[in-house]
């Protein structure tokens, strides 16, 4: 058998356990090993491509593959579960800079033809945007850039849209003159390159708040395609293969995230969202509740939800949270989880953090399951959740109007606990807390829910 097909066959291994690792992640109970089986795939797919392809040096492999490593254990260790969409960011951006060197890198040394000129150039425009449209939105999401602070709402300016179609003109006709004439020296080839550059800003941009998680889910798939292209350009299957099913995760995942928002991408994208903090004010008065008097509501009900939201990821208050239920099970009461699609910073970010504290699966319930019979809970506790459990996404003149939300509102009691009265991330003020049937508990959650747990002793 030759070096060649056993390196086919390994890629056609690996591509098999990216497909099952992927399908694996889907459910909880299957996740870790699905992640594992997809490293496995990646851990092949590697190796097979360092012996098929004629290596010139080691050296500089060895010395990325250490670099990759220690930098992505400690990443996975060090960064907190609400950091991880500014760390996708990064390595999106990581991604399509890496597809773009690539791309560029098959130019030297060999002969060019149109095809493999159209997927250079491919990965070199996919790659540049990603590159620092990840830059920009991890800017974004942690509001600082290096030592410098960085907005984190949408920006808009007029002739925005202008702008931006005259760069995208100017990108297509620089690729189709690279395409014509292709080589390593062409100017055209740098003018891609720093259009893309400066598109990758100008699209990232305008788009602000919470939208943002939308857009990284958008820039990973953009990474996968400019990895699949970059596959072409060196004729390699693995990274088309890969390439593809990065690029299509990424697109349904942002097709997920649109749809439980109730917007349309091209509205996330251009509508700039957060660019201002719109809504009506509204007045009315607050009820708080301590920690003692929420407890005697508590202790009389039969029938809890609880309703997790980002607070609840900032406070790190998943296994009181766990605790208290299990108090309340105990005490005769039905449990249940209610999650939303958008909940926290990510898809499945409750999910990961109710997993991560034990919280039996069959007890999560999702937003279309609970709404119809919230009616019937006695208690929902709110727990730094604020746009999903938002009632003016009800109201025509709201900017958040049409997003489905959890009807909190409707249930007998609701506590709502949160530090303040500030708004959630869209920015937009939330007549949940003046309800006639809401009690906030202000504090940290974490530190509400232990008070609650040790007034059942
Ligand atoms: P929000 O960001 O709307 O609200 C979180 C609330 O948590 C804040 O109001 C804050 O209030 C409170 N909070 C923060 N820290 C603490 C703490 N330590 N203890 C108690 N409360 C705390 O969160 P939601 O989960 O309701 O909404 C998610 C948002 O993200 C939505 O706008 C959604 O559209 C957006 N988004 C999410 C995506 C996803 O995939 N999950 C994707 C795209 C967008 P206070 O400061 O007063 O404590």
């Amino acid at each position: 058998m030759s070096i060649e097909l056993i390196a086919n066959l390994s890629y056609i291994l690996a591509a098999v356990l990216f497909i099952f690792g992927l399908k694996m992640l889907g459910h909880p109970n299957t996740a870790r090993q699905g992640n594992a089986l997809s490293a496995l795939g990646m851990f092949i797919a590697v190796v097979a491509g360092l012996t098929a392809e004629s290596i010139v040096s080691f050296e500089y492999i060895a010395l990325g593959v250490v670099l990759g490593a220690v930098f992505g254990a400690l990443a996975s260790r060090l960064v907190a579960m609400t950091s991880m969409p500014e760390m996708v960011a990064l390595f999106n951006g990581s991604g399509g800079t890496a597809s773009l060197f690539v791309g560029w890198g098959t130019l030297y040394g060999s002969e060019i033809n149109t095809f493999t000129a159209f997927t250079v150039v491919l990965a070199i425009l996919i790659g540049g945007i990603t590159c620092t449209g990840s830059i920009i939105a991890y800017a974004k999401l942690s509001e600082s850039l290096g030592p410098l602070p960085f907005p984190s709402g949408a920006k808009q300016f007029p002739g925005q849209r202008i702008v931006n179609s005259l760069l995208l003109l100017a990108m297509v006709f620089s690729c189709i003159q690279f395409c014509i004439e292709p080589s390593s020296e062409s100017y055209w080839l740098f003018a891609v390159l720093g259009l893309a550059l400066v598109l990758g800003i100008m699209a990232v941009i305008p788009i602000g708040g919470a939208d943002m998680p939308v857009v990284i889910s958008l820039l990973n798939s953009y990474s996968g395609i400019a990895a699949c292209a970059a596959g072409f350009a060196i004729n390699n299957n693995i990274l088309i293969v890969a390439g593809s099913l990065v690029g299509a995760a990424g697109i349904i995942l942002t097709n997920i995230m649109c749809k439980a928002m109730n917007r349309s991408l091209l509205n996330v994208l251009f509508s700039g969202f957060g660019a201002a903090k719109q809504g009506k004010t509204i007045e009315g008065d607050v009820k708080p509740i301590s920690v003692e008097d929420a407890y005697y509501i508590l202790e009389a009900a039969t029938n809890v939800c609880f309703v997790p939201g980002y607070g609840m990821a900032a406070a790190q208050a998943q296994h009181v949270v766990k605790e208290l239920g299990q108090i309340l099970e105990a005490n005769g009461a039905e449990v249940s989880y209610a999650i939303h699609p958008v909940a926290g910073r990510m898809p499945g970010h409750m999910n990961v953090l109710l997993a991560e504290a034990d919280v039996p699966y069959e007890q999560l319930v999702e937003m279309e399951e609970i709404n119809p019979r919230i009616e019937n809970v006695d208690v929902a506790i709110v727990i730094g959740a604020n746009d999903v459990v938002n009632p003016s996404a009800r109201e025509e003149d709201s900017p958040m109007y049409g997003m489905p939300i959890i009807n909190v509102d409707q249930a007998r009691t609701v506590f709502v606990l949160k530090r303040s009265m500030a708004s959630g991330f869209a920015g937009v003020d939330n007549p949940l807390f003046f309800g006639e049937n809401t009690r906030m508990l202000f504090g940290d959650a974490k530190e509400s829910i232990s008070g609650v747990i040790g007034e059942f002793g």
